[in-house]
Formats: structure tokens, C-alpha cells, sequence
């Protein structure tokens, strides 16, 4: 039963701990008829992944020491695309400081559809790989469905196969993969709501099958009403307006303004945008979020930055899954 208390348009638990960079404040307090509107608190991504890492290192530490288990990721990258090499290397270098065997394998942009699925079929059936990770995009001239297809569902961290896909849709999301992103978004959404969104309003931004449909199926099996919007929807802020947690996940760098935020809100930017800009007289690229961070700081109740927020944690929910994949291949419980 929900305990909580109810406060500027959403719930807060006593019993949860909190992590915001500060303790929860009411977005507006009145104090002798003048009214304060304290900004948003931050929900750091960077310092919640650092936290669920650790805990993934010392299980895969016991897990090696007590069966002899290392879990191991492989990540697949095809072609020289520069932000999917730094993504690849992120999620590597996580893997090696968790403990995890780790294997990157880098094709050539050229790469025929037969060697992609060659190797798939390998890393399928080797014992040491429990997670296989395709980056995406993939090049034009390759299948992509075809090839996340291709990767067995039991290795499938990524959530990408059907199989997983269909298991989240249908709410049993024990035994199955989540994808990463939704997986982590949730994690943050449950630390300042609690697990229990009975009553809430969530907006997503975003109808991706990697990010938005996912993310709206964990949203609605915690309970909370789910709004999915897209580039058809009429008077997005109308609907925006409504969220007691909005996610935007479109790639459109600052769209969602501080007048589309009820007071109050969880926001979550799961947006990735490289945008120049124009620094001591020299052009920069600087990483922005969907989300006017400045503007809607001052009217959400909590919100995620960018870099620092979704990131981080896609990869720590990216060796949540590996870990737990190396512990199901060994009947070990999770
Ligand atoms: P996607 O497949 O391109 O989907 C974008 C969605 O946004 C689509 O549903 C599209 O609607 C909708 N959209 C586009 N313009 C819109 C508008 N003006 N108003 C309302 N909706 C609009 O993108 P994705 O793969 O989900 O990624 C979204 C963003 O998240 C990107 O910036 C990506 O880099 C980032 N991302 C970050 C992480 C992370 O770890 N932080 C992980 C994955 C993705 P239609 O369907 O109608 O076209």
C-alpha cells in the first residue's frame, strides 16, 4: 500500500532514499504571502551508475570466486561512425572495470550480411560470451533486423529480440532482457517515486522501439497512466503538460520548454544531441539533451542532465544484464 506523501504533483517516500544532488524541496514555497520557486534537483545519472557498477563488481567478483564464472560481453561495431566508437569504448572499459571478460569485435564498413551473422552465430555459441551487443546504426547496406534478430535471445542484454521484446510487452520481464535505456530511466523514475506509480501521469516523447515502447511498457506495469507521443501528435505541450514524469527521448536538442513542465515534475532527457557552439571565439561540439535544461529546471521538481544522466546508466543497466545473463547460463539465481 502506498505510504508516501503527495506533494506538488507527485509522491514522495519516506522509505526510499533519495538521489537527488539534494534533498527534495516543494518546487514553490509561500512564505508571508511572497512565493519561492527553488529549481529543479538534479538526479545524477554519473553518481547512481558509479553506485550500481560497484555492487556489479563485487557480484561478478563472488560469482568468479564461488563457480569459476566471469561474465563475458561482446560488443560488435561495424564501420568508423565516431559516436558509436566512443559509445563502444564506454561500454567497454565499464565491462573490464567490473570484471567481465570483454571482447570487442570491430568489422569494416564493407562487411558482407554473411560475416556479420557469421560471427553472431560464433559468439552464439561460445560459453565464455553470455552478452552480445550489436552497436547501432548499423550501415545502410546491412539488415538490422535481420541481425539483432540473430542474436540468441538468452545472450540478448540489449532486450533488442523479439522474444525479450515480447515478454516485457506482456509484463513478465523475469527471465527476459530489458533494454538498457528504458531499464535505467526506470531505475532513476523509482528512485524519486518509488516502485508503485499508481496514480501518476507519464508522457513519453518518443516512440522508438529501443527507447520509448519499452519504456512505456515498464511505465505502465508500475502503474502510472502512459501517454506515448510522436512527431503526429497534436499540441504536444497540452499533453506534455499533464506529466507528473516525462520522458523525452527524440533527438532534437532543447525541445521540450519550461512552459510544457507541470510544476513540479520528473523530467528524464534521454536525448543525445552534438550541437555547435561558439566558445572564446572558437566553434565547439558540446552534448545537449531533447530537454531545455535551463528553462526547465526551474519548474520540474527533478530532472536528469545531459551528459551525466541516461547515459551512465544505459551502460550500467548494460552490465546489470550481462551479470545476470553469466548467472542464468549457470542456474544460479540472480
Ligand atoms: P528515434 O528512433 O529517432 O525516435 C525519435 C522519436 O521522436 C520518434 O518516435 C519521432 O516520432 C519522435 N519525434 C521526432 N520529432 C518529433 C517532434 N517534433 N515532436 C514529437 N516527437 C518527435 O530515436 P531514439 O533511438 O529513440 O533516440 C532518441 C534520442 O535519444 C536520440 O537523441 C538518441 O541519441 C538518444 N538516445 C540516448 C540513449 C542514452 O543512452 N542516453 C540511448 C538511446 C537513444 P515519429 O515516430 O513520428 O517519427
Amino acid at each position: 500500500m502506498f505510504t508516501g506523501t503527495h506533494n506538488r504533483g507527485y509522491y514522495l517516500r519516506p522509505d526510499r532514499p533519495l538521489l537527488f544532488s539534494r534533498p527534495p524541496v516543494p518546487a514553490v514555497i509561500h512564505v508571508q504571502g511572497l512565493i519561492f520557486v527553488a529549481p529543479a534537483a538534479l538526479i545524477d545519472g554519473k553518481a547512481r551508475a558509479a553506485e550500481l557498477s560497484a555492487s556489479i563488481t563485487e557480484s561478478a567478483a563472488e560469482l568468479f570466486e564461488t563457480h569459476g564464472i566471469r561474465p563475458g560481453l561482446a560488443v560488435v561495431i561495424v564501420g568508423d561512425d565516431p559516436a558509436s566508437k566512443v559509445y563502444v569504448r564506454n561500454k567497454q572499459q565499464t565491462a573490464e572495470t567490473c570484471g567481465f571478460h570483454s571482447v570487442q569485435h570491430a568489422l569494416a564498413a564493407d562487411s558482407s550480411q554473411e560475416s556479420v551473422l557469421a560471427l553472431l552465430t560464433e559468439l552464439n555459441a561460445d560459453p565464455a560470451i553470455h552478452g552480445i551487443l550489436v552497436q547501432l546504426p548499423l550501415p545502410d547496406h546491412l539488415d538490422e533486423q535481420l541481425i539483432t534478430q540473430s542474436v540468441a535471445p538468452e545472450k540478448d542484454v540489449d532486450g533488442f529480440h523479439f522474444q525479450n521484446i515480447g515478454k516485457l510487452t506482456a509484463g513478465k520481464t523475469e527471465g527476459a532482457f530489458v533494454p538498457c535505456t528504458p531499464a535505467g530511466c526506470m531505475l532513476m523514475i523509482e528512485d524519486q517515486l518509488g516502485k508503485d506509480l499508481s496514480g501518476l501521469n507519464a508522457v513519453i516523447i518518443g516512440r522508438s522501439n529501443i527507447v520509448g515502447k519499452p519504456l512505456a511498457s515498464l511505465l505502465l506495469k508500475a502503474n502510472s497512466t502512459v501517454t506515448i507521443t510522436h512527431s503526429r501528435t497534436s499540441d504536444l505541450p497540452a499533453v506534455c503538460r499533464n506529466a507528473d514524469i516525462l520522458v523525452a527521448a527524440v533527438g532534437r536538442p532543447n525541445m521540450v520548454k519550461g512552459e510544457w513542465i507541470k510544476p513540479g515534475a520528473i523530467v528524464i532527457d534521454v536525448g543525445i544531441n552534438r550541437i555547435q557552439v561558439s566558445e572564446g571565439g572558437k566553434i565547439k561540439t558540446k552534448l545537449t539533451g531533447d530537454v531545455d535544461f535551463e528553462e526547465v529546471s526551474k519548474v520540474a521538481g527533478a530532472i536528469t542532465p545531459v551528459p551525466g544522466g541516461v547515459g551512465p546508466m544505459t551502460i550500467a543497466m548494460l552490465m546489470a544484464n550481462t551479470l545476470a545473463s553469466a548467472k542464468r547460463a549457470a542456474n544460479i539465481s540472480e
